[in-house]
């Protein structure tokens, strides 16, 4: 069958990169961050290949609803009380990656707004 997700989390989804998981299910996995921006820096994926949220729709509900609570889940297991989630949308809001994710961050103060 042909690449249909050439990104770098499509490698990681198929094996074919590694990445440390703490999480799996039929619908998504959560591995760690290969360039930590705080003591504790998770990605929580889905399996299917959204290059972002501007390509979800009705249809990806309950899929959008469970990448939150997974994160939540992931955060509490990982000993957070207070932490983050990101969802970079488009380049020029720092996405590098087209493969949608969201972004755990916490184990440190983290200020607000962003830069
Ligand atoms: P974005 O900038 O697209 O919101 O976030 C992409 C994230 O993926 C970055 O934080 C980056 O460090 C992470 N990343 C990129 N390549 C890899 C990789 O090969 N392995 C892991 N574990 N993370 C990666």
């Amino acid at each position: 069958m042909a690449d249909s997700n050439p990104t770098v989390f499509g490698k990681i989804l198929r094996g074919e990169i590694d990445a440390p998981r703490v999480y799996e299910d039929e619908y998504c996995i959560a591995f760690k961050d290969l360039q930590p921006q705080a003591p504790v820096h998770l990605l929580v994926i889905p399996r299917l290949h959204l290059a972002g949220l501007n390509e979800a729709d009705a249809g990806q509900e309950a899929l959008l609803g469970h990448l939150l609570l997974v994160a939540a889940q992931v955060a509490k297991e990982a000993g957070l009380a207070a932490w983050r989630t990101v969802i970079n949308t488009g380049a020029e809001a720092g996405q590098t990656v087209f493969h949608l994710h969201l972004h755990v961050i916490g184990g440190r103060p983290l200020s607000w707004p962003p830069g």
